[in-house]
């Protein structure tokens, strides 16, 4: 598991019951989550719940999966949000789609205004090909380790939705990795639309702007919903 902590309660693995609904986190109810820099978590959220993301101290980007709680073969897509929205990021009012382009989320709030959808998320194979570093943490090392529960495989973890990430798209149609704009206490707040499966990770990178150099902590609460959050 990650070192991340939790006030909840649903993080203790179940044994022996595969796909089936019910497996860690089954009572969701106003979960809390401290995810320290450069670590990860998971959870589940009800259809109907928020899932508040606050960059806590500012500049931290939050890598972001989900899955289909009663069947892992369907799971939020990039490809087909982009496809759904005809844009290449996402904003406010979003729909967030599944590969069975079915919506999962809805963005409800969203403080810093830049997400990125088309960046890969880190592995150790990108700090050790691109930095030559050995053992560095990495997004999809947090997905595997919170998703074990669930009995999902590093293999099946989709590309992720970079929340807060700045990769500004150029006029060439290139895109740039800058140093986020997020603000300490800055929040990203999502309806969920299906019961899922989350996983966050506060993105361990701290080799390039991605996190301002400085990896940092997000705070997560999964809540049942007022109709207008703020
Ligand atoms: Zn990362």
């Amino acid at each position: 598991m990650t070192e991340a902590s939790s006030s909840g309660d649903g993080q203790a693995a179940s044994a022996g019951d595969g796909q089936a609904a019910g497996a860690p986190g089954v009572d969701s109810h106003g979960q809390e989550f401290f995810v320290p820099g450069g670590h990860g978590t998971a959870f589940v959220a009800r259809a109907g719940q928020l899932v508040e993301i606050v960059d806590v101290e500012g500049q931290q980007v939050a890598d972001f999966v989900a899955f289909a709680e009663r069947n892992r073969t369907e799971w939020l897509s990039t490809t087909h949000t982009r496809s759904s929205v005809l844009r290449l990021t996402v904003q406010a009012g979003d729909r967030l789609d599944s590969n069975w382009r079915r919506p999962m989320f809805e963005i409800l709030r969203d403080d810093v205004g830049r997400n990125d959808i088309i960046t890969s998320m880190c592995d150790d194979r990108r700090y050790r090909l691109d930095y030559g570093v050995e053992g560095h943490r990495s997004c999809r090392t947090n997905f595997t380790e919170a998703l074990e529960p669930w009995g999902i495989a590093e293999w099946q973890i989709p590309d992720p939705f970079n929340f807060f990430q700045n990769a500004p798209i150029h006029p060439d149609r290139t895109f740039g990795n800058e140093i986020p704009t997020g603000r300490p206490g800055d929040k990203l707040v999502l309806r969920t639309l299906m019961d899922s499966i989350v996983s966050v990770s506060a993105c361990p990178q701290d080799l390039n702007p991605c996190n301002a150099f400085h990896p940092s902590p997000l705070r997560i609460r999964v809540l049942d919903a007022p109709a207008d959050p703020s």
